[in-house]
């Protein structure tokens, strides 16, 4: 058979990988690999057709650096383009159609196989569904937290949370002062905590962009911008190192179309910093105030808009960490200082209202300081990168 064909015939269904996010939290990457291995050995035809050419280039690469998910993300941007004619459902179309969705942001509203109960149709037109924020009907309760009536439009204001001073976080509703004040003696502790929570992570989140956008490590971005949905990061040629390149530079937002743009990309594969770089003021302001602490694995969904890197690297493919605090009370909340990357507006979210719509399949949950000691054990070199320029760069100065 065709290498090509045999390739899309023999890669795990849609089915068979969303079944597989479902129950594991991740992709099959060992399938996958398996897959591109039994194709790798096959015959390509000398063809020149396009397509061809560049499925075999990136089963090349699969074959020669074993990294899977270079191949998944090529065909996902492959299958953008390269979208079948309505009514072909060969195993190609469909995986196809399958990874352009992905690629896209895996969306709930446009996904290509699933039957749609009559109930479940948005009311308004899907492209006008917006993913930046989480849907209001999950943040925004309008059910009074005291004697349950609905239409409660009164809110506790001391822990009420609010993004652009419109998209409610985080909401406590009643129908008035009286019931708010009857609840009180079971909310205080929950109010109290949600209030330090949402101030401490205020705080670090500031440090945390501040520290981004002045400590860029040099990429030689040349342009950001976004095209179908998907935002576009140009690198060009990659530059020889300079002393000066072992400086840290601000981050070059006048690249980007816009300061939203130029953030996404400046978080792009962030979630890890947060978690070992700024470990040190996570300790000093979440622990005192949080039962446990716990990193999570998630395959992101609906995505506003996926981020695209050089050469077509796709951050959908990828498990992206977040931190799950549990509070005193036991109310559970959601700290992602990376979600700008996806074009997610929420850094802090109730975490079961957040997982019901941000994530793929099963969570995967580590101890607080797996990204940690998993950083110093396989990356030694990057934890003191700063350290060791400052002290090369000393040693110049000393000699001088
Ligand atoms: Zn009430
Ligand atoms: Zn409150």
């Amino acid at each position: 058979m065709d290498p090509v064909e045999k390739l899309f015939q023999d890669l795990p269904t849609p089915e068979q990988d969303e079944a597989y996010i479902g129950e594991h939290g991740d992709w099959n990457r060992h399938r996958f690999c398996e897959v591109v291995m039994s194709v790798a050995v096959s015959r390509f035809s000398r063809s020149n057709d396009r397509d061809r050419l560049f499925i075999k280039r990136w089963v090349k690469t699969v074959k020669e650096t074993g990294d899977a998910d270079i191949l998944r993300c090529m065909i996902g941007l492959f299958a953008i383009d390269k979208l079948p004619m309505p009514g072909n459902m060969s195993a190609k179309s469909r995986q196809l159609i399958y990874h352009a969705w992905i690629a896209k942001g895996r969306k709930d509203e446009d996904h290509p196989f699933k039957e749609k109960k009559p109930s479940e149709t948005p009311q308004t037109n899907p492209t006008n569904v917006s993913h930046a924020y989480l849907p209001a009907r999950l943040t925004d309760p309008k059910v009074c937290a005291n004697c349950a009536a609905p239409d409660a439009n009164h809110a506790c204001s001391a822990c009420l949370l609010k993004l652009d001073d419109s998209h409610v976080v985080a909401k406590t509703a009643y129908c008035n002062q009286t019931c708010q004040a009857q609840h009180w003696e079971q909310h205080k502790h929950q109010c109290h905590e949600r209030r330090a929570f949402f101030r401490a992570t205020s705080i670090l989140y500031e440090i945390f962009m501040q520290f981004m956008k002045r400590a860029w490590v040099v990429q030689n971005i040349t342009d950001i911008s976004e095209k179908d949905g998907i935002l576009h990061v140009t690198k060009g040629a990659r530059q020889t190192h300079t002393v000066d390149d072992l400086l840290i530079r601000p981050f070059p937002f006048h690249k980007a179309s816009s300061e939203e743009h130029g953030i996404a990309v400046l978080v792009d594969n962030q979630a890890l910093m947060v978690l070992t770089t700024f470990q040190p003021l996570l300790n000093r302001l979440l622990l005192p105030i949080c039962k446990t602490l716990e990193e999570v694995h998630i395959m992101p969904r609906n995505v506003h808009r996926p981020i695209c890197i050089g050469q077509g690297m796709n951050n959908m493919d990828q498990v992206h960490t977040v931190l799950r605090a549990t509070l005193k009370s036991g109310e559970q909340m959601l700290m992602d200082f990376a979600a700008p990357q996806f074009g997610w507006r929420e850094t802090v979210a109730e975490w079961n209202t957040w997982t019901s719509h941000r994530s793929a399949g099963k969570t995967y949950p580590e101890p607080y300081g797996t990204a940690l000691q998993t950083n110093n054990l396989l990356m030694p070199e990057l934890a003191p990168a700063y350290l060791r320029a400052g002290e090369w760069q000393q040693g110049k100065i000393i000699k001088a």
